[in-house]
């Protein structure tokens, strides 16, 4: 692919936001893979045609087309899509089409850099004559990622909904692999049997998802959860149990994070991330936060204008939350009645523990809000050890290591900061090895939470 330097800056308003998806094609970068391919299949069962892009494997072309000072995940998703065009083009020949193409990449609002990457990437692809032709459709949290405006009007509410229940329906997926993998009878079972079930549930989403028949994708996730244990040993005994947080992408991309939680199960970790439903209700319960304070304060100046609006915003994104919260509660309730998986944070929960501690505060938002209380919370449910995943220089996750790495000290709970780029550190592995010898010592010492929720 030939770069044209020169670039349109006008571009970047009428190239990037929500766009029509019909008769497009929707390239979604993968992220965790369970929840992304689960989002795609969600999308094709509305007739959309998704495709998850292959990952990681245009590294190169992304260090090439950035300077270095950006951040990791957009490093590797700017190389995703670069990749993508490129073979795509080999693939088509004379045929390609930039215009066929919706490439996906949402944005927060916030202080941190991640509004920024789709901007970036229109710039990058703005640089090559063909690409420039090829749109980002981009969801945002200013509005709870909003989906107005991608397919028809009356389809928008459904599509949301089942979009959510992926997410939740993956972390699931997720949560069962780290349950399974550890006491597994035969080395690579797990791994085997959950990429098959992935394909089942994208089977399920595409079939079910369109009309909403929630239960008959959770009793094929119930079918699977039940498959799954017969592959646990339960004569081998409870490992230390390590929670992770951290920045989304690194924390969930296995190529991005080195398979760490392969490598904490390698030297004897059950593993519990945190969850991406987790971030949606954060974004969802955010707006809401936001149209409270703007409510309480235009109260104060018996403002009604505004406040009508507020109160519109307050209705809308607590209707939202509770649908997502009440949803996710659901699904959780039935899994957990077969398997002990570990639960998932309520927001107001974590943004109570930050209140109580007195360690960080909602109104500076990004994921530290959730990192840092998630950390507090897994100490005060037993579990054996922390790790905070992040890229390397990202801003939320070295606030939370700041904040947290003293607590974590006083209350003597193992804890460990892995931040990743493209490099292969050569300390990293002694220092997780060196971090589970102490989760051995602590679970010796204190004991580990049950996921059952009894200590
Ligand atoms: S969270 Fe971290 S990696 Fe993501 S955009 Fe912000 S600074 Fe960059």
């Amino acid at each position: 692919m030939e770069s044209n330097k020169v670039v349109s800056f006008k571009s970047l308003s009428e190239n990037v936001g929500r766009f029509d998806l019909k008769n497009k094609t929707f390239l979604v970068p993968q992220m965790n893979r369970i929840g992304t391919h689960l989002l795609a299949a969600t999308f094709m069962g509305f007739g959309i045609d998704a495709v998850v892009m292959e990952t990681y494997k245009g590294l190169d072309l992304g260090m090439e087309y950035t300077s270095g000072k950006e951040c990791y995940p957009c490093q590797i998703t700017t190389g995703d899509i670069l990749y993508f065009m490129k073979k795509e083009k080999e693939r088509l020949g004379h045929s390609f089409n930039p215009e066929d193409y919706i490439y996906f990449m949402p944005e927060s609002d916030g202080p941190c850099r991640f509004g920024m990457y789709n901007k970036y990437q229109r710039i990058v692809l703005d640089s090559f004559p063909e690409l420039s032709r090829v749109k980002i459709g981009s969801l945002t949290t200013k509005d709870g990622y909003s989906l107005d405006g991608i397919i028809e009007k009356e389809r928008v509410r459904d599509l949301r909904k089942v979009a959510y229940f992926s997410v939740v329906v993956a972390d699931i997926l997720d949560r069962l692999l780290w349950r399974i993998r550890p006491y597994e009878r035969e080395t690579g079972m797990t791994d085997d049997f959950i990429e098959e079930s992935m394909h089942v549930l994208e089977g399920s989403f595409k079939t079910y998802g369109t009309n909403k028949k929630f239960d008959k994708i959770l009793d094929k996730l119930e079918e699977i959860v039940e498959e799954g244990k017969t592959i646990i040993d339960f004569t081998i005994p409870p490992k230390p149990l390590i929670g992770i947080v951290g920045e989304i992408y690194l924390r969930t991309q296995v190529h991005a994070n080195q398979d760490v939680i392969r490598v904490l199960e390698r030297y004897g970790a059950e593993v519990v991330n945190a969850s991406i439903a987790e971030w949606v209700n954060y974004t969802t319960y955010d707006k809401l936060r936001d149209a409270r304070i703007g409510f309480r304060l235009n109260l104060k100046q018996l403002r009604f204008g505004p406040m009508r609006d507020h109160l519109k915003k307050i209705l809308g994104f607590g209707g939202e939350l509770l649908y997502q919260e009440s949803k996710q509660k659901k699904v959780y309730k039935r899994v957990r009645s077969l398997i002990d998986l570990a639960e998932d944070h309520k927001v107001a929960h974590l943004e109570n523990i930050l209140k109580e501690e007195d360690l960080f505060c909602f109104d500076a938002g990004t994921e530290a809000c959730l990192s840092i209380p998630g950390i507090v919370e897994y100490a005060r449910q037993g579990y054996n050890g922390v790790v905070n995943v992040y890229p390397f220089t990202c801003m939320p996750s070295t606030v939370t290591s700041a904040i947290v790495k003293p607590l974590m000290n006083k209350l003597r709970i193992p804890y460990l900061d892995t931040p990743y780029d493209s490099s292969f550190q050569p300390g990293r592995e002694a220092a997780i090895r060196t971090f589970m010898y102490q989760a051995h010592q602590h679970l010796k010492r204190n004991g580990r939470k049950n996921l059952s929720g009894h200590r």
